[in-house]
């Protein structure tokens, strides 16, 4: 039998290995003198049972005795304690603890110490098979025996759980609920087998297209669930459920048989919809039904406002996809004027989408573009567009004006972007310097090595860099030192505000600082002869706004302003 003792005491280490050995069974000793070593020992070999000293210089025995027992019983081993100390309650301490037996060392003779150790033995080995049943058991009833999910009783405790501990922030909890569309045709058609491994490989499908922390379980039958933590936005919700459904697309094959398969997504939110465990697992259903309703491959969020934001997102981001292909953008073009000659320099070209009959603002779907990374390719088209409209101007009329294009943190993401720019202002033969590329701060505030790579290559190219927005953010003043900028214009929502005293004071700081970086400095949202006024009495160079003119389209560009 191999034993491991744990005792700092040299005399009772002999005298434990001379008592056992005058018994008949065969002992292989271990001998270490603290928990420390102990536990190393434990862990490099099987030992049958360990006696473990209770009192020891550094740590005490019972802090061994914890430690393997909070880890798996599984891999565990019996324990004898031994101590000095006659306190009854140190024994029943010990055997709480987990320790399948307790000696005093003063009793400790040779049959005693060798009974103690087989019964312990043998104690533990009944605690271990109880242990392991117990866990089947809990496995069983917490899930779902055909997919490993969880299931209907272990969700709803989790839902429980996760409404009553729902931080109070601004984040929400999502609560997603599906079925398969038409699953028990499938079912009838080609038997309970197929309809078994397909449950499997649709949740297998899905589970791996969740992130971790999201608790996915199967209510019953073929309907599922799942619990979206921690979210942002609704959008997020919608976003993670479109997964599920394209996750579904391809053909399932089970048995040499092509199976198509969708779902119908019901979304109750929390606290918007119900605060309540049960009622928002109704809601759920009810949109689940709509979804079914509506004619299945559907999402459906319980509440008519949220389900008509969603549907109003859903139709533009699926309506942007190649609209650009179809000729549905055009660009407009607001000028941009010197202030001490009141010249036209150039023009900002600001994005417009025909859509239903429609001219839509950027401001209704660049948003949406960039969550969907669409705004990639239309990001492409505006740079195409605009560079070959100034170079042809600029030809035509004999003029040298620039152009600013508006670029999202996200076009920056694009590996080519840097490349594609240069081949546009080749094949249009502009000077690069004539191209002005206007970022946000937030854009230079994601500071990765790649964003700064990319405006680096365009400054180098020889593209102008324009500070957009500024004044309403952070407005670092390190943000102007550390990227190759030319120009910051300053943000309209100032300058239409600048009657009140604190805003002027605000305009006044910013643009002496600028001057004091020498930056150009461009005041957008000039809307009447006072802020016009303002800007020649602050020497800011070049203004923007309604009282000049608004973005305007190519014609009228070219009757008014060429
Ligand atoms: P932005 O870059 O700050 O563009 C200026 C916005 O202010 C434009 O709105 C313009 O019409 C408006 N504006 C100009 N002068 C005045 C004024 O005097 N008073 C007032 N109240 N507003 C004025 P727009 O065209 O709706 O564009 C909104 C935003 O959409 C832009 O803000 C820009 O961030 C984004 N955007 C526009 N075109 C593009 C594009 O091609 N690509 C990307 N990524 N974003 C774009
Ligand atoms: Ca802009
Ligand atoms: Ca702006």
């Amino acid at each position: 039998m191999n034993i491991l003792i744990v005792d700092d005491d040299i005399v009772d280490r002999e005298h434990i290995k001379r008592t056992l050995h005058k018994t008949s069974t065969n002992w292989l000793f271990t001998e270490t003198e603290s928990v420390d070593e102990g536990l190393i020992a434990f862990a490099k070999n099987d030992f049958d049972v360990i006696l473990l000293d209770y009192r020891m210089p550094k740590r005490d025995g019972i802090e061994l005795l914890l430690e393997l027992r909070n880890s798996s019983l599984e891999k565990s081993v019996a324990i004898v304690m031994l101590s000095n100390s006659e306190q009854p309650e140190l024994a029943l301490e010990c055997i709480k603890a987990g320790a399948q037996d307790f000696l005093l060392k003063s009793e400790v003779n040779s049959s005693r110490l060798e009974r103690a150790i087989l019964q312990s033995q043998a104690r533990f080995d009944l605690e271990q098979k109880l242990y392991i049943s117990y866990q089947k058991a809990k496995t069983l009833a917490e899930h779902d025996s055909l997919t490993g999910l969880a299931n209907r009783y272990s969700f709803e405790e989790a839902l429980r759980l996760s409404v009553s501990q729902k931080p109070r922030d601004k984040s929400i909890l999502a609560l997603a609920v599906f079925d398969l569309d038409n699953f028990k045709f499938i079912n009838d058609s080609h038997g309970h087998d197929v309809g078994d491994e397909l449950l499997k490989q649709v949740s297998n499908r899905i589970y791996h297209c969740l992130r971790e922390n999201e608790l996915f379980a199967r209510l019953g039958g073929d309907e599922f669930a799942i619990i979206l933590n921690n979210l942002h936005s609704i959008d997020n919700a919608t976003r993670i459920t479109k997964r599920i459904l394209n996750c579904l697309e391809d053909v399932f094959i089970i048995a040499e048989i092509e199976i198509k398969m969708s779902a119908s997504i019901g979304i109750a939110v929390y606290p918007d919809n119900s605060i309540i465990a049960n009622e928002l697992l109704k809601y759920a259903d009810i949109a689940m039904y709509r979804a079914k309703k509506l004619g299945r491959n559907q999402i459906c969020f319980f509440e008519e406002q949220m389900q008509a934001q969603f549907l109003k997102r859903y139709q533009i981001e699926a309506n942007l996809v190649g609209a650009a292909e179809r000729n549905e953008f055009v660009l407009h073009y607001q000028p941009i004027f010197e202030t001490a000659t009141t010249e036209v320099i150039g023009f900002e070209a600001l994005i417009r989408w025909n859509f239903q009959g429609e001219l839509h603002f950027p401001d209704n779907f660049i948003g949406i573009a960039e969550s969907s990374h669409i705004i990639i390719d239309i990001g492409r088209w505006v740079i195409e567009e605009a560079i070959s409209k100034i170079a042809h101007w600029n030809i035509n009329h004999g003029k040298t004006l620039s152009v600013s294009i508006n670029l999202s943190v996200t076009q920056l993401s694009d590996k080519s972007l840097v490349s594609f720019i240069e081949s546009t202002i080749e094949k249009y033969q502009l000077e690069p310097k004539l191209v002005e590329l206007e970022l946000t701060e937030t854009a230079l505030l994601e500071n990765s090595e790649h964003a700064i790579g990319v405006i680096e290559s365009l400054s180098n190219l020889g593209c102008h860099i324009a500070l957009d927005d500024f004044g309403t953010g952070f407005s670092s003043v390190s943000h102007l030192q550390n990227f190759p900028i030319n120009t910051v214009k300053i943000d309209k929502s100032l300058m239409l505000a600048s009657n009140e005293a604190k805003t002027l004071a605000l305009i006044e700081g910013l643009s002496a600082m600028l001057h004091s970086l020498g930056l150009n400095i461009v005041a957008e949202g000039i809307e009447d002869k006072d802020s016009f006024a303002l800007c020649q009495q602050l020497n800011i160079q070049r203004m923007q706004g309604y009282f000049f003119s608004k973005p305007v389209d190519v014609n009228t560009v070219e009757k008014t302003f060429l």
